[in-house]
């Protein structure tokens, strides 16, 4: 997929809840020239879809009859990439705080994982730029285990609820219980808070945000130098 001179120079990031992930991911691909996969996106979309036919997510079953039709797309715009489900634009839906709270329970169906992965390695694949950032939860020991360059994005948790505060006020409280809750459930599925054999970790805790995506694009430049 990534190695021996074919195919994209595979990014892999992953890491917790308002790391800052998705936006130093985007500014790192940006700057690079590559093209940028958030991996969330599809698991908010199968929750968000879920959600549409009223489908209880903490039922496998019912979550797994979801996949059975998820026309999936994204789609290429002017104004940068779309989520599609069907004819449905998502992209803006599926970041609204009832997905959010859906998407967990979701992820965590061993059937979504491997659908999706397999929708990701054909998206990675399917790349024409030079390189491709691939955010999520299990890009660097799942996803993209064989990628170029393996990076797990940490803060401390203050600074990422602080963080998260910032993007979604007015309600710093249950946008903190929402944060603890969201990872501690992800964690139970698969481990970001610690870095894999051969992952790198840039902690941000005391980097703004140009400087964290320095520090991503000086070790992509130094691993594929
Ligand atoms: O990154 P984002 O917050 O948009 O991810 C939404 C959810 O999707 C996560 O909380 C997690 O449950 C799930 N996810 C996952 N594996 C990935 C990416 C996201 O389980 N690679």
């Amino acid at each position: 997929m990534s190695g021996g001179g074919r195919g994209p120079i595979v990014v892999a990031i992953d890491g917790p809840a308002g790391s800052g992930k998705s936006s130093v991911s985007r500014a790192t691909a940006r700057e690079l020239g590559f093209r940028f996969l958030d991996t969330g996106a599809a698991y908010r979309a199968v929750a968000w879809t879920a959600l549409e036919r009223d489908v209880d997510v903490d039922d496998a079953d019912a979550v797994r009859a979801v996949l059975t039709d998820f026309p999936y797309r994204v789609v290429a715009a002017p104004s940068g990439e779309r989520i599609a489900v069907g004819e449905a634009d998502v992209t803006e839906a599926i970041r609204e705080p009832r997905v959010t709270a859906a998407v967990s329970a979701i992820a965590r169906v061993p059937e979504v994982r491997l659908a999706l992965t397999e929708v990701f390695r054909d998206q990675i694949r399917a790349t024409t730029d030079p390189g491709i950032v691939v955010e999520g939860r299990d890009i660097t020991t799942v996803v993209a285990a064989d990628a170029e360059v393996r990076i797990l994005l940490t803060a401390d948790e203050d600074v990422r609820i602080a963080r998260r505060a910032a993007e979604l006020p007015p309600d710093a409280a249950a946008t903190a219980d929402a944060l603890r809750q969201r990872d501690a459930a992800d964690a139970r599925v698969v481990d970001f808070l610690t870095a894999a054999a051969g992952v790198a970790t840039v902690d941000s805790t005391h980097l703004d945000f140009e400087a964290t995506v320095a520090a991503v694009v000086a070790l992509v430049r130094e691993r594929t130098a």
